[in-house]
């Protein structure tokens, strides 16, 4: 098929890439919404929809929906986690523009005309997203807003919400994502380092329209530590300097104690005891830390030797022409 197209026609196609995992009381509305607002575009466009290993029935709908020919379906074998497999549909996307959004309908696929809009009237490299009216229980709001906040200022990426992933790229951008070949990534902060104009659009946000998040709090956690460690070495720096700061700390107060020994003599050192007793168990505790934060690191560098792929397309179902079947 893509021998058929021009290179013109690519380039005004729209590609839209949906990450899935256990989505299978979502899938037949997202279908339903998505397939309206885009043939409005009145352009060509395709539609991509990564199972990242689900285990309920999504898969089985997913492939019912390759009977409409916009619609490939890449199944990886195993649950890689959102951003791989949207980095897997990444892989073999064909539009000139490249838009993502969450299966579970928080992103209304209606926005999509409008983030497109915004991209080519100003000419932009990435659209990214602010939530308007965030629909989400404040438990989840508020460690977002800290979290939003120590997130700018550690990497310096300029991104007001981080966690909204309906956004739009441009091809070049993706393309450049994809040749990174980096583990445990964001997306999102990826698309700004690689793209030259960037802007933000607010989009409207919606309760999610069945089943639970897949963000449980360790998840979370986990992301944001993927967020933080692959974008700098702030906390590398920070027990760097904490550690300078706790020795200088420990050597004055050292010198204070052997003054005071020499001066009150040994009946008050004695008494002293329990206070270095306090000291070690301080530095210990700092230590510990500080080897655990450093294993992270080393744990991540091991999985980037490695090499491993970042995901494994088990197949492509759709246009049989174009399955890549291959990874990254
Ligand atoms: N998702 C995925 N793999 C995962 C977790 C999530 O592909 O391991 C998909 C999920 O199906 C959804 C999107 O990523 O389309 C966002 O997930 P979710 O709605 O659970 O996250 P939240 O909105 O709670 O942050
Ligand atoms: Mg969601």
């Amino acid at each position: 098929m893509i021998e058929k197209m021009d290179a013109g026609n690519v380039e005004e196609m729209i590609s839209l890439v949906i990450p899935v995992y256990n989505e299978e009381g979502n899938l037949p509305l997202l279908m339903n919404r998505i397939r309206p607002v885009m043939s409005a575009l009145r352009r060509p466009w395709e539609l991509i929809l990564v199972d990242d290993g689900s285990r309920d029935r999504s898969l089985e709908i997913l492939k019912g929906f390759t009977v409409h020919p916009e619609v490939r379906v890449v199944e990886l074998t195993r649950n890689y986690g959102q951003h791989a497999a949207i980095l897997a549909g990444f892989s073999i996307v064909r539009g000139g523009i490249v838009v993502t959004l969450d299966a579970d309908l928080q992103n209304p696929p209606e926005e999509i005309p409008r983030l497109i809009d915004a991209m080519e009237e100003g000419g932009f490299d990435v659209v990214g997203t602010i939530r308007r009216g965030r629909k989400d229980s404040l438990l989840r709001i508020v460690p977002s807003r800290i979290v939003n906040m120590v997130a700018r200022k550690i990497t310096g990426v300029r991104m007001t919400d981080w966690g909204c992933m309906l956004r739009a790229y441009r091809r070049t951008v993706v393309e450049r994502m994809i040749a990174c070949h980096e583990h445990a990534t964001f997306i999102p902060a990826l698309a700004t380092h690689f793209g030259k104009r960037v802007t933000e659009i607010e989009v409207a946000h919606e309760e999610r329209h069945g089943g639970k998040s897949n963000y449980p709090l360790r998840k979370l956690i986990n992301l944001q530590f993927d967020l933080v460690a692959s974008f700098s070495e702030f906390p590398i720096k920070l027990i760097m300097y904490g550690g300078v700061l706790l020795a200088t700390l420990g050597v004055c107060f050292g010198a204070f104690l052997v003054i005071t020994r020499l001066v009150y003599g040994a009946v008050w050192a004695a008494q002293g005891v329990f206070t270095l007793f306090a000291i070690l168990f301080i530095f210990v505790g700092l230590q510990f830390f500080a080897l655990g934060l450093i294993g992270e690191y080393i744990g991540r560098i091991y999985r980037e030797v490695r090499k491993r792929p970042e995901y494994v397309i088990e197949h492509v179902y759709g246009d049989e022409s174009l399955s890549a079947g291959g990874s990254a």
